[in-house]
């Protein structure tokens, strides 16, 4: 007969399975990665690197299949079920967080990159852009009329495809021509307008919440429909070990140059990383103890499964399935995980805010533009818009980065000078990303539970009065469980 230890291993380790899984991909994926890297002389071919990434790709489709289905859903079901006074409470707690959690990321960044001035005394060291990059050449006015226009989307099925963005046309003899004086292009960009989506599908949840019974047939197809993506979820979840494997061996062969890490990038990338530790384990910690008088580390301990999935994917949006089903596993209000969730994986990206002040600083540094009080406040600002503006895409943030180099003055293009590693902060700060999202969600389910309690009294009481509403209750409630 086993013993009580053996039995309590086996638990654990059954219980645990998926999650050391995942773990041993990113190790595994690391250690084949760099073998196959250093047996070979020359560079691994495009081609190669992506026949290997091949089953980590089908992985990425398939949690990216899930975003906007889930991502709508879970939004609408969520606001419709609550009753509106609640769902503002919540929305506030919600959104007062992540203002909080992303101001005070911005501030710890910016104290840091001040403090070790990893750019100092290096402006011969970087012989500046060698690489054109992707970005466009407009103003940071150009980029945040975007973000607001992007909140309005004006077709909903081409906001699932492509979201507005302004280029810039340089008129023939460009020469002398300031950059507010070229002719302006609306064009629409390849991929989803994720913020124009959270938005309508908040308002269409208040909406069908207020019609009450004419809108409970929209209701429940919302309701089922999210659940039966987080049905699918748990099956995709069993491929992230595979997945996060093959990923983390093909991105290791692709890498430019791993000098550039350990070299003269190598302070810039610890002064992130710092910053992201600190914040993550310090400053999230010590929030998540003011709001609920307890420590976060059990419950982070529980998030790992989704931590390494951040990390392994480098995307906020892909890993969303996986965090609402985490959070369901952690016994958080569903109500609240898919408003919290979604929405935060769409604005609230910390790492990435932290990570747009240090990056624009360290170039400034760099390029030995001395800063004012008030270029530091306008880099902070910009560098919050920047991360709520930023996709939750692999390196959405770089892109971005062009509106806070625009507010020192900087060109779009210096953005090269930190591209080698951008591969691997990507990584950790979209963990932050997704780990502050979590406690965000078990916060406001922790602050909210007297309302949540009294909602469902009411609920109840009115089911009393209406034998036929009880039924509902119940099996809602079956359901949420
Ligand atoms: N990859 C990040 C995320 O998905 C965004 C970024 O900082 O580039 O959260």
């Amino acid at each position: 007969m086993a013993r009580p230890n053996e039995n309590r291993v086996r638990s654990c380790l059954r219980g645990n399975l998926l999650t050391m899984l995942t773990v041993l991909g990113v190790v595994g994926g690391c250690v084949l990665g760099f073998i196959l890297r250093f047996s070979r002389e020359g560079k691994w071919k495009e081609r190669e690197a992506m026949y290997i990434a091949f089953p980590g790709d089908i992985f990425l489709r398939m949690l990216k299949s899930l975003i906007i289905p889930l991502l709508v859903s879970s939004i609408v079901s969520a606001i419709g079920a609550l009753d509106l006074s609640l769902s503002k409470k919540i929305a506030f707690r919600a959104i007062s967080y992540y203002v909080t959690t992303t101001l005070c990321a911005v501030t710890l960044g910016i104290i840091l990159v001040v403090t070790i001035r990893p750019g100092s005394g290096r402006g011969s060291s970087f012989q500046g852009p060698t690489e054109k990059p992707n970005v466009r050449n407009v103003t940071t006015t150009d980029t945040l009329l975007d973000l607001v226009r992007n909140l309005f989307p004006p077709n909903l099925i081409e906001a699932t495809l492509k979201q507005y963005k302004t280029t810039l046309i340089v008129p023939e003899n460009s020469t002398g021509v300031p950059l507010t004086d070229f002719k302006i292009k609306p064009d629409n960009s390849d991929s989803t307008n994720v913020l124009g989506l959270v938005v309508f599908s908040i308002v269409f949840g208040i909406t069908l919440g207020k019609m009450g019974d004419a809108g409970k047939p929209l209701l429940d197809f919302f309701n089922a429909l999210s659940e039966a993506m987080m049905v699918v979820t748990k099956w995709v979840i069993w491929v992230s070990p595979i997945g996060v494997f093959f990923l983390v061996t093909a991105k290791i062969l692709e890498i430019e140059s791993l000098e550039e890490i350990v070299g003269k990038l190598s302070l810039y990338f610890i002064t992130v990383l710092l910053g992201l530790f600190i914040h993550g384990f310090g400053s999230l910690s010590v929030i998540y103890f003011v709001c609920t008088r307890q420590l976060p580390f059990r419950f982070i301990g529980k998030m790992s499964q989704v931590l390494v999935t951040a990390f392994g994917t480098a995307s906020s949006s892909a890993t969303m399935p996986i965090t609402i089903e985490c959070m369901d596993n952690c016994g958080i209000d569903p109500r609240i995980s898919r408003f919290v969730i979604p929405i935060g994986a769409t604005i609230n990206m910390d790492g990435t805010a932290l990570y747009e002040a240090v990056a624009a600083l360290f170039i400034a540094q760099i390029r030995e533009i001395p800063l004012s009080f008030g270029s530091i406040v306008a880099v902070s600002v910009t560098a919050t818009a920047a991360s709520i503006g930023a996709a939750g895409i692999p390196q959405a943030g770089l892109v971005t980065m062009v509106m806070v180099l625009d507010t020192v003055g900087l060109p779009a293009e210096d953005v090269t000078l930190i591209i080698a590693v951008d591969w691997l902060l990507d990584r950790f700060r979209t963990t932050i990303n997704v780990m502050c999202d979590a406690l965000g969600a078990q916060i406001v389910d922790i602050m909210s539970k007297g309302d949540i309690k009294a909602s469902n009294d009411l609920e109840l009481e009115r089911a009393i009065a209406d034998p036929t509403e009880l039924v509902e209750i119940v099996k809602a409630d079956d359901t949420r469980l």
